[in-house]
């Protein structure tokens, strides 16, 4: 690894995918910095007491709505103050509001473009004048499989995560020559809250559809995630990387 003091920021860092990889890059024993929105804080206190268990206290845990500039801007500013640096940023914060396309409202197409796509700009360009100046860093966004393949019902949710794929290449392009890797990582089917209230039908339909018949356990995307930022992958930038046990090829 590139240091053993990293200083890592995920977003919704709080329970799911983002829990995973918070429990993963507490292996490195990483500066953890975790941002999530729900003022009911259990979720959160809940990974700060796993994180506990494994011995790791440098982690602090903020409630910030990242698709708000002015939110995003306040906690990074505290953060590189108090801190000194961002050394991994993983843009991980997402919400669903599923509905198809006749019935959507405006408000379900803001909502998810702006916690899911604008959140990553937001949060990006906090950390990437810093990064540039210590001429290294790592920036893992989650899109989705269904950015690359569509899904009824996800025209807002999928644009957003085919935005983070164009938006990950054109950065990574901008920083490369500055030592900064920009990476995306595009999770399929995977068992977390935002998929547990999926219908039974829609559940067995994608089940029918994944090759290897199962869905993803989040430590299976952490284990990518936590990878990417790691000198074994010392040499790839700007790419989608598909965790989704065979769904899309
Ligand atoms: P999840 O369990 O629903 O967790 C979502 C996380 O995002 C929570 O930590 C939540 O914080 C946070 N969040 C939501 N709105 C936020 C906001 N405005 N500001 C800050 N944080 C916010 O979802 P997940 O399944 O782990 O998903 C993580 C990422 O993977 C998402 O981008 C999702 O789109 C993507 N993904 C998931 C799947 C899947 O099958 N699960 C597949 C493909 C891609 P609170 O706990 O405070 O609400």
């Amino acid at each position: 690894m590139d240091g053993a003091e990293r200083v890592v920021v995920i977003t919704g860092g709080s329970r799911g995918i983002g829990r995973a990889v918070a429990m993963k890059f507490a292996e490195e024993n990483a500066r953890m910095v975790l941002l999530h929105y729900d003022p009911d804080e259990s979720a959160s206190s809940e990974t700060l007491k796993m994180l506990a268990e494994k011995g790791i206290e440098k982690v602090e845990s903020h409630k910030v709505d990242v698709s708000s500039y002015e939110e995003v801007r306040k906690i990074f500013d505290e953060i590189f103050s108090r801190l000194g640096q961002v050394d991994v940023l993983i843009n991980n914060a997402g919400i669903t509001r599923d509905t198809f396309l006749m019935k959507m409202s405006e408000q379900d197409w803001d909502q998810v473009l702006n916690v899911n796509l604008k959140s990553v700009f937001n949060c990006t360009q906090a950390v990437i004048r810093p990064m540039v100046k210590q001429r290294k860093g790592h920036i893992v966004n989650i899109s989705s499989v269904v950015g690359q393949i569509g899904n009824p019902g996800q025209a807002n949710y999928s644009a957003s995560k085919a935005g983070i794929m164009g938006f990950t290449k054109t950065v990574a392009k901008e920083v490369a020559s500055r030592g900064i890797k920009v990476n995306a990582v595009a999770p399929g089917f995977i068992n977390t809250e935002m998929t547990k209230g999926l219908p039974e039908k829609v559940r067995n339909y994608f089940l029918s559809q994944i090759p290897m018949g199962r869905m993803g356990d989040p430590n299976e995307v952490a284990e990518v995630v936590f990878w990417l930022c790691s000198e074994a992958a010392s040499y790839i930038t700007g790419q989608v990387i598909h965790v989704n046990g065979g769904l899309f090829m």
